[in-house]
C-alpha cells in the first residue's frame, strides 16, 4: 500500500469511529419541531420533499399554506392525488392584495382550526406550517396558541415551520432550525418566477 494509501485509510477509519459513535449517542426517538427559515429561496422547497418523503414510506401528511394559499402550487397539484395527503389552504392571497386585515384574520384563524386538528392528531406523522411566521409577525394568530398546539401535539409527529423572520420562540423550541441564506436570486435581476421550478 502507497503512503497515500496508508493514510487515507487510517483517517477514514478515524472518520468512520467518529460517526458510529455520534450515531451510538443519538438513542432519542421521537417526532421533530423543524424550522426552514432565512431570506434565501429553498424553504417551502424543503418543506414538499420532506412531505413526498413521508407519504413514500405511507405515512399520513398535514398541510396548511398560509398566506399564499390561492397561489398555484406544482407539488400540491400532483401530491394530493396521495390519499394520505391532506391540504388545507387559506383561502384568501397576498396580504397586500386583500389589504383587508379583518378578513385575513378570519381567514387565517380558520386555517388555524385545521392546523390545530393536525397538531392533535396522532395519525398525522408529519404537519407542514408553510408561511406560518407570518401570520405571527402580523399579529394574526398569537405565539402562545401556537407553542400550546405544538408542545401538546403527539410524540411521534413532526412539524416543519417554514417562512423568514420566524419568532424567537419557536427557534428556541425547535430541534432542527435551518437558516437559507440567500446569495443571489434571479428575481433580483429581473427574471420572472418560472412555472414548475419556483411555485
Ligand atoms: P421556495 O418556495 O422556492 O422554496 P421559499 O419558501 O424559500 O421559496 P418564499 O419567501 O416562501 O421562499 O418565496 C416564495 C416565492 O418567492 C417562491 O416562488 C420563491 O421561488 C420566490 N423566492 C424565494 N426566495 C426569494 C428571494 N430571495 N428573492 C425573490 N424571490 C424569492
Ligand atoms: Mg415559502
Amino acid at each position: 500500500m502507497s503512503d497515500r494509501e496508508t493514510r487515507h485509510k487510517r483517517s477514514m477509519q478515524k472518520l468512520k469511529s467518529h460517526v458510529d459513535d455520534r450515531v451510538a449517542s443519538a438513542t432519542e426517538q421521537r417526532g421533530l419541531l423543524m424550522v426552514f427559515t432565512g431570506n434565501g429561496k429553498g424553504k417551502t422547497t424543503a418543506a414538499w420533499g420532506t412531505v413526498t418523503r413521508a407519504l413514500g414510506y405511507g405515512y399520513k401528511v398535514g398541510v396548511v399554506q398560509f398566506i399564499k394559499g390561492a397561489w398555484e402550487c406544482g407539488e400540491r397539484e400532483r401530491l394530493s392525488e396521495d390519499d394520505n395527503l391532506e391540504v388545507q389552504v387559506m383561502a384568501t392571497g397576498f396580504t397586500w392584495e386583500t389589504q383587508n386585515r379583518a378578513s385575513d384574520i378570519q381567514a387565517c384563524l380558520e386555517v388555524w382550526h385545521e392546523a390545530e386538528r393536525m397538531l392533535a392528531d396522532p395519525s398525522v406523522y408529519l404537519v407542514v406550517l408553510d408561511e406560518i411566521t407570518y401570520m405571527l409577525k402580523f399579529g394574526y394568530l398569537d405565539i402562545e396558541r401556537v407553542m400550546t398546539a405544538l408542545q401538546h401535539r403527539p410524540i411521534e409527529q413532526t412539524v416543519i415551520i417554514t417562512g423568514r423572520n420566524a419568532h424567537r420562540d419557536l427557534t428556541d423550541r425547535a430541534d432542527t432550525v435551518t437558516e437559507m441564506q440567500e446569495t443571489r436570486h434571479a428575481f433580483n435581476s429581473g427574471i420572472q418566477a418560472r412555472r414548475g421550478i419556483d411555485y
